[in-house]
């Protein structure tokens, strides 16, 4: 599937709130999906199903993915200069650097971008 630049400026916002919990994860890796993201093997789609159903609360392979889709979507489809990430448990499109918030992608590498 051919994938084109969705989220941006205009989708700055909460995407995953806290209070869907367990949930969190597959929402944000069906995100990931319905914009493209393909999953393989696709046996691992299922222990993401088996547990957000609460079947099976293993979660490493489940984390794995979560990770590499939050990856792809900030890969492939987000605009330039904003991006994909968690806070306190919830799941943002954000500007990669926001001081007003103390968002800052850089994630501990030197930011020239100002943020504190
Ligand atoms: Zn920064």
């Amino acid at each position: 599937m051919e994938t084109t630049i969705k989220y941006g400026a205009h989708d700055v916002g909460c995407f995953v709130s806290g209070h869907s919990g367990c949930h969190g994860p597959k929402e944000v890796i069906d995100l990931a999906v319905d914009a493209g993201f393909i999953i393989s093997p696709p046996e691992d789609y299922e222990a993401v199903e088996r547990y957000d159903s609460g079947d099976d609360l293993e979660f490493g392979i489940t984390n794995d993915l979560l990770d590499e889709a939050e990856r792809w979507l900030n890969d492939n489809v987000v605009e330039e200069g904003f991006s994909f990430g968690w806070s306190d448990g919830e799941f943002f499109l954000a500007p990669n650097h926001d001081a007003e918030i103390g968002w800052c992608q850089s994630e501990g590498a030197e930011c020239d971008e100002g943020c504190a």
